[in-house]
């Protein structure tokens, strides 16, 4: 099940892999903005704790959908208007890097993801307090360490790629002249 840390991994992937600036991954400002995007659905634990002392209390509901995705990628995307200390990143990005926090939700774990609300939504059940969500986000984290190894080969073989490419190009380039 991804954590935070699980979901920061797949978003930096997510925007990596899709995208041309590699450069975004090596600034911190980037990586933190990403990683909040990337776990911004699970606002709805800490809403659920607030309001009801229960983290599934609205877990899984609309801001995991394509909806939120959408809505959260375009106020991201313009945020940098406000205070230009946040990073930029163009809306594509945003809402692909939320939706991967949907993907990894729907594809790593066995509840169900409230995607295409409000024509469908599927709640989390049972009950989760402040302990046991302090104990899963703060303590759990090494469970992800499968995920985050993953998208960090991921992330190497695309630079791999790349540099493969660009050898082969300057190899025939030079065989021309
Ligand atoms: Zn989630």
């Amino acid at each position: 099940m991804p954590l935070p840390l699980g979901h920061a991994a797949i978003g930096l992937a997510t925007q990596d892999v899709c995208f041309r600036d590699h450069s975004v991954t090596t600034r911190w400002t980037y990586v933190l903005f990403i990683a909040i995007l990337a776990n911004l659905p699970d606002m709805d634990v800490l809403m659920g704790l607030l309001f009801q002392g229960n983290g599934n209390a609205y877990h899984r509901g609309p801001t995991h959908s394509v909806v939120f995705a959408f809505l959260m990628g375009f106020l991201a995307s313009n945020a940098w208007r406000l205070w230009t200390h946040i990073p930029k990143l163009n809306f594509l990005a945003c809402f692909m890097i939320i939706l991967s926090h949907l993907a990894a939700d729907f594809f790593l774990t066995s509840s169900a993801v409230s995607f295409f609300w409000p024509l469908e939504v599927h709640w989390a059940t049972g009950y989760k307090g402040w302990g046991d969500v302090f104990n899963l986000v703060f303590l759990g984290g090494f469970r992800d360490v499968g995920i985050i190894i993953t998208c960090g080969v991921i992330m190497i073989l695309k630079r791999a790629v790349i540099q493969i490419r660009h050898h082969a190009l300057g190899e025939r380039r030079s065989g021309q002249v």
